[in-house]
């Protein structure tokens, strides 16, 4: 039998893999797209938490820092992260851009240069502003303390279109409402006659000498054996598989050099929670639409930097997870499920992580420690989000740390804004948007890849994923994942066809 040949395989049908692999089908390649995950069509989103964690999450949604205090959670299907995501939109703003620019040698990347990209993302994913109608009742609270305190606030802008406000677009959409990449770029691809398998997990890029020949993938079952394994012929590798698995797929493969799986960035999220003395049903509706951004900051010397506050919340399994409680006192919590509203405060971060691999195992040893200046912007974070409660009527608010007691009065601001301990391991924290571990650099000693995506050391490898940010690229990432993956592709398709 003649063995199977590409001329282009991407690794991950995410953010990242499913812009690459619709663009290069369209140009005319032969290409094959890998995912890990399952292909779970819309009809089978049950909108339950016990059948949706295990299909669409890696680890079923508990995969966490090697200290388990920061729950880092992925989609691991086809689609990725895109499916499970909260669809708000944000690009990545020019003075981040510019400190790419000064501080990390990334030369050849500014905003007029992505500017198409970004705009060819929006149109094909249908962003628009949310409706001030489409507020549910948490995140206009969110909005009514904002303006009573005189802070800035506003709408997101995001990729749903016919949203019903189902309110369960953290484990995917049954209503093809989020234009997540499962109906967006995906079918892009299939259209353009790229070949998609499911359940197929790369091990590693086979290479020889400088240039990838191909790679090697294991076809797994329901429970994630492998059912057999075999090696595919590539001219050319896009390795798209996120910030924990890329990393762990080039150093498997020996590639990149001694930067891979560093500098990775959490923006790890707290989440608060206020209890109000009427039914608000923040379940129903769109769950994260309003934002608080008084206190963010984009400098060309730092990047981003402050804290937001943004609405969130989840059906019964997600929002108990975040509840402060177990047993009788969780019960007690539940019982006013339908009167309780909920933020994150969302802190970027300096990348000062890393991913490593375990021995020979597939799963990722992330290490990750709170810093000093994390720690401050939190305290300032929670007491603002408190305050912002406080102001819209909230009889109590409840902190994401271990033993804190319920604020109720603006009074106990002050104290958690200069003495609240944040103890590893004793704050609920989440991680969205792992970012970093192939960073992007003209300069080797720097980073992994050039800002013509190529990895270092490596004629034929390229990264178009989360892992290529230098350091945290927006508060949220889908937007900056899909616009440079489309940079990637044009890039390739210049520098391959000139
Ligand atoms: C709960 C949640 C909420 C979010 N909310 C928002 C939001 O509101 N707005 C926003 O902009 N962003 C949001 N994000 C983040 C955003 O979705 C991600 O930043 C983005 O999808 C990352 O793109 P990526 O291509 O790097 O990785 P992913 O989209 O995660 O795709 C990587 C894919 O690679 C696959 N893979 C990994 N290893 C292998 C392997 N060895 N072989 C084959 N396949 C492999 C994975 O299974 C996965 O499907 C959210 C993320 C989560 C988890
Ligand atoms: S709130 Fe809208 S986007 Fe989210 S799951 Fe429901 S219909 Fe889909």
């Amino acid at each position: 039998m003649t063995k199977a040949h590409y001329d282009a395989v991407v690794i991950g049908s995410g953010a990242g893999g499913g812009v690459v692999a619709a663009r290069l089908g369209e140009a005319g390649l032969k290409v094959l797209l890998l995912e890990e995950g399952p292909w779970v069509r819309s009809h089978e989103f049950t909108q339950r938490d016990r059948d949706m964690y295990p299909k669409l999450f890696r680890d079923g949604g508990l995969q966490a820092t090697e200290d388990a205090s920061i729950l880092v959670l992925q989609g691991r299907c086809v689609g990725g992260s895109t499916v499970v995501n909260q669809a708000d939109v944000t690009p990545i703003s020019d003075p981040v851009l510019e400190h790419w620019k000064t501080v990390w040698h990334v030369d050849d990347l500014d905003a007029d240069s992505l500017a198409p990209a970004v705009e060819a993302v929006r149109t094909e994913i249908g962003v628009n502003r949310v409706a001030p109608t489409d507020l549910n009742a948490n995140n206009q609270l969110l909005l009514a303390g904002a303006a009573a305190l005189g802070w800035s606030a506003g709408r997101f802008e995001h990729n749903r279109v016919g949203c019903i406000g189902s309110g369960y677009c953290q484990i995917g959409c049954a209503y093809d409402a989020k234009r997540s990449t499962l109906v967006t770029w995906v079918p892009r691809a299939l259209r353009a006659g790229v070949e998609l398998r499911d359940r197929t997990r790369v091990e590693r890029i086979l290479t020889r000498g400088r240039r990838a020949t191909g790679i090697l993938c294991s076809t797994l079952d329901d429970n994630g054996q492998i059912l057999r394994s075999e090696t595919i012929d590539a001219d050319h590798v896009f390795v798209c598989a996120g910030a924990i698995h890329t990393p762990l797929i080039l150093r498997r493969s020996r590639l990149g050099g001694r930067l891979v799986g560093r500098d990775l960035s959490l923006q790890p999220q707290a989440p608060i929670i206020a209890a109000f003395p009427r039914r608000l049903q923040s379940f129903r509706g769109i769950p994260q639409s309003a934002y608080v951004d008084e206190f963010e900051t984009a400098s060309a010397a730092d990047g981003l930097g402050g804290f937001r506050v943004e609405g969130i919340y989840g059906p019964p399994g997600t929002a108990s997870a975040f509840l402060p409680d177990l047993g009788p006192g969780l019960m007690q919590f539940m019982r006013r499920y339908d009167q309780l509203a909920a933020a994150l405060v969302l802190v970027p971060d300096r990348p000062s992580g890393a991913v490593h691999p375990y021995g020979d195992a597939l799963f990722a040893r992330i290490q990750y420690e709170l810093s000093d200046a994390w720690r401050s912007a939190m305290r300032q974070g929670l007491a603002a989000a408190a305050e912002l409660y406080l102001e819209a009527g909230a009889e109590s608010v409840i902190l994401p740390v271990n033993g804190a007691a319920p604020v109720t009065s603006k009074r106990h601001l002050a104290a958690i804004r200069n003495d609240l301990a944040l103890p590893a391991g004793g704050v609920r924290l989440v991680s969205a948007h792992p970012q970093g571990t192939a960073r992007m650099s003209e300069n080797p000693q720097k980073g992994v890849v050039s800002s013509r995506f190529k990895l270092h050391g490596a004629e034929n490898v390229y990264v178009a994923d989360a892992s290529v940010f230098p350091t945290t690229a927006s508060s949220h990432t889908q937007l900056p994942v899909m616009s440079m993956a489309w940079l990637a592709v044009d890039r390739f398709l210049a520098d391959t066809r000139a």
